[in-house]
Formats: C-alpha cells, structure tokens, sequence
C-alpha cells in the first residue's frame, strides 16, 4: 500500500505522461503511476546503490520491466532525451536538495510540462527556483500522515517570470488562500519552533552571524502573525 503522501503526488500527475522519478529509491511512486495508467511509462533515477537495487527488484517483481527503467545517476542525468518525459516528481527530500536537483539539470527539462514536487522541508527553496527560472504554480496541497506535514507544489512552464511576494514565497500562494487546518497548524508547529530558536539566540553572545539569522528568524516570524 503507496503512503497517502504518494497518492497525492500521483494525483497530480497528468493522465498518459512519461514520468521520471527522481530519489525514486523503491520506486513505489512510478510502479504505481503505471499500475493505474496515469503513466504509459517512466524512468526511476537514483543516487545509491542500495535503493538502485531495491527499484530495481521491485519493477521486476512488479512484472514492469518493459514500462520501467531504472538508471543510476545523479538528479536530472536519469533523464535522456530520447525518454520523451513529460513529468517529472521528486519527493520525500529537502527543498533545497530538490531546487539544486533542479538548477542542476534544467537544461534536461526540455518538453517536460509538469514537476511535482513534495518538498520534507523549505518548500520557499522551490518556489525561489520556479520563479527565477520562469515555472509557475499551477497547484499545492498539504497534508498529514503519521503526524508529519507534508506540501506538495506543482508547476508548470511560464511565458514569461510570475513574481511572488514574501509571504507567497514562505507560505505558497495557493496554501495562503486556501488556509486549511493543516496548513495552520504547520505554521503553528513552525511559529513555536522558531520562538523557542529566537529565545536562545536572545540569550547566546551576540555575533553578526547570529544577528542576521536572528533578523531573518524574526522576519518569519513577523510575515507568520500576519499570516
Ligand atoms: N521519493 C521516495 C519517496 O518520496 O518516498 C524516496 C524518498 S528518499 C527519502 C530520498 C531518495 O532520494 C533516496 O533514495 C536518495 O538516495 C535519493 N537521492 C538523494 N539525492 C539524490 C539525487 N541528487 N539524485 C537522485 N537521487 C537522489
């Protein structure tokens, strides 16, 4: 059974898309794409050596070998040209290990027309790199499962930049507007968190260092009690 968390990466995924799964590690995600037909087909990129070996095993044992390759290679380098992918999803890791992931392989996102992207933390790193490198959000979504607090952020190619001011930045346009009970009590979570970070830096010497991050922190928290 996929976790919900992927489910609803899934469900963003265009109907009949070429998808490439990248840190796909059991490659639950694109065994689950083409199980169900949303995907006719799919790369799963990985890293390391160990989960290559577990997508492996499990495309096989799924009986998909002729739907589903799956290549060691860092990010983007998964992806060839001749693959014809259309998705991309990247989940389960840090925003901005998936924003250099990104950076990275830009020039490999040719024809692609959506990336679906679950970000654990710093979602902001994603939307920085959507509007820098003209993608704009067409959905988000959040979610919990086993009391972890997940964002999901889709984007898709733009014409032209679409700025987002900082609050859209931190807290997502469209999470900003729908403000569920989840998205709440996220930033609750965080807001505590980050009084409790101020609060000793209060306390510690005070280094230039730690006064810009204090500032920033502060920012956040001003941008947060608006919010
Ligand atoms: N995507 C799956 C999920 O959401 O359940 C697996 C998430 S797992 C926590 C992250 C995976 O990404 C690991 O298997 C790791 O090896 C892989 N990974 C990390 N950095 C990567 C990179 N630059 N390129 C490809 N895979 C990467």
């Amino acid at each position: 059974q996929l976790s919900q968390r992927l489910m609803k990466v899934a469900e963003y995924v265009q109907q009949g898309a070429v998808v490439a799964d990248i840190g796909s590690d059991h490659a639950y995600l694109p065994c689950h794409l083409v199980h169900i037909g949303t995907a006719s087909r799919a790369v799963a990129g990985e890293i390391v050596k160990g989960p290559y070996e577990s997508a492996r095993k499990q495309v096989h044992e799924e009986g998909l070998n002729d739907k589903i390759v799956v290549r060691l290679a860092p990010g983007l380098e998964a992806v060839e040209p001749e693959d014809g992918v259309t998705a991309v999803t990247i989940a389960g890791m840090g925003g901005t290990l998936i924003a250099s992931i990104l950076a990275e392989g830009n020039h490999r996102l040719d024809g692609v027309e959506r990336l679906i992207l679950q970000p654990n933390i710093h979602a902001q790193a994603i939307r920085q790199w959507a509007v820098d490198n003209d993608w704009h959000i067409v959905a988000e979504d959040i979610l919990k499962e086993k009391d972890k607090i997940y964002e999901i952020i889709v984007l898709e190619p733009s014409p032209h930049r679409v700025e987002l001011d900082a609050k859209q930045l931190l807290f997502g346009p469209f999470l900003l507007k729908s403000r569920g009970e989840t998205f709440k009590e996220k930033w609750q979570r965080e807001s505590t968190q980050w009084k409790a970070i101020a609060e000793r830096m209060d306390k510690a010497e005070e280094t230039p260092d730690i006064r810009t991050k204090k500032e920033q922190l502060l920012q956040k928290i001003a941008l947060m009690e608006e919010v």
